[in-house]
């Protein structure tokens, strides 16, 4: 099943768009229509083997068999919070490895996704960007992670009523706007009616701030934008989000204004993580109100989530509830993200670290399994 590494030589179906499919199909031999029947097998009905497919011809299943395969990544570790948060270190075929979480909230859930194996952005308060090794994810690994999710948590097909799954970001691991191409045609996947179905209203895409693409993405894929933000002034972004040497806070502002899509009912979100002493004054809080003005806008403080080694220690609550009440005042929705799956090490990059460490410290490389 879904946890078999992938048979070197059989390809892999899961990625391909609809067109994509189809063309595979035709050059298969296949008439056009056994294309819109293995999507829906595929992606609504969320099959792992040609074999359950009973609307094929026997023969024709045995054929795709021999070719083609539908995997997706393999959990290396599985671990579920007491509030109810479970992340899980996927595993690809050349044994690379992301984190993927689903985070469960009364009225919804959330899979916070990852868009490319590391980071080369090195955010100075973020762990992902210590480690080494990066590449992008393919489609196929980036809509493999919620396919996989739909299996652990018995989502299939596409149509439930009441899904756990409800919602998408891009908040993983990875700049997704590095790795346009690829999450464009997952996110292309995931919203297809007759696919996964996920609404783009219920898809965010979070970005340090790619300023180039922000527009593309928003009239190809109309997602919902969040932008980590996490400073007022270039000299201190420069330090927490090395990007911004690049693509500097106004700049950043002026894509936003102009994204396409964003409205009063859908607006943009920035998220700001809490840092003592580095960017947590009611100074900066009244700075931000007026750079954001006009752009309908919400914001979303993020206390920030400490690792070891790391340089910065997490705001105050009376320092972050104070920057929450300006904000508030000002007219924008200020929520303080509650951390989540604070006992599973839910800091993005901690559990890949956790375990990368483990297999150092053990003979065996295969023997890394469990505990971090
Ligand atoms: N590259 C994208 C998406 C990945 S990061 C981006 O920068 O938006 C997802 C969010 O988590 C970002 O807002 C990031 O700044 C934040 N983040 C990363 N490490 C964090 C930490 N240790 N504590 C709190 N927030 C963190």
């Amino acid at each position: 099943m879904s946890s078999d590494y992938p048979t070197i030589g059989r390809r892999n179906l899961v990625g391909l768009g609809r067109q994509a499919l189809a063309e595979e199909m035709t050059a298969f031999g296949a008439e056009p229509f056994r294309a819109r029947q293995l999507w829906h097998w595929i992606y609504h009905r969320g099959a792992t083997d040609f074999s359950v497919m009973t609307s094929l011809a026997k023969a024709f299943r045995e054929r795709l068999a021999e070719r083609y395969e539908i995997a997706r990544p393999m959990a290396a570790e599985s671990l579920v919070s007491s509030d109810g948060t479970r992340k899980w270190l996927l595993r690809f075929a050349d044994g690379q490895e992301v984190e993927t979480v689903h985070i469960p909230e009364e009225d919804r859930g959330t899979l916070c996704v990852s868009s490319q194996v590391g980071c080369t952005l090195n955010c100075t308060f973020c762990h992902t960007g210590t480690q080494q090794l990066v590449r992008n994810l393919g489609a196929e690994e980036i809509v493999g992670q919620i396919m996989f999710a739909r299996d652990a948590l018995g989502e299939w097909p596409s149509s439930r009523d009441d899904r756990k799954l409800t919602n998408i970001v891009l908040m993983g691991m990875g700049e997704p706007l590095y790795n346009y191409d690829n999450v464009a045609r997952a996110i292309k996947i995931a919203m297809d009616p007759e696919g996964l179905a996920l609404s783009r209203r219920k898809i965010t895409l979070s970005t340090a701030g790619v300023v180039p693409m922000i527009r593309r993405c928003g009239i190809e894929l109309g997602v919902n934008l969040a932008v980590s933000l996490h400073a007022v002034r270039d000299d201190i972004r420069d330090r927490l989000v090395p990007l911004n040497r690049k693509y500097p806070i106004a700049a950043l502002l002026e894509a936003c204004r102009h994204y396409p899509g964003a409205s009063n009912a859908r607006r943009i979100t920035f998220e700001y993580v809490m840092l003592k002493g580095i960017n947590d004054s009611p100074a900066e809080a009244r700075e931000l109100v007026r750079l954001i003005e006009g752009i309908p806008a919400k914001v979303n403080l993020i206390p920030f989530n400490p690792w070891p080694g790391a340089p910065y220690e997490c705001a105050t609550d009376d320092a972050i509830a104070a920057f929450s009440e300006i904000l508030f005042a000002a007219g924008y929705s200020a929520p303080v993200r509650t951390p989540r799956g604070r006992d599973i090490l839910a800091a993005c990059g901690q559990l890949k670290s956790a375990s990368v460490r483990a297999r150092r410290s053990r003979p065996e490389p295969a023997a890394a399994s469990g505990a971090c």
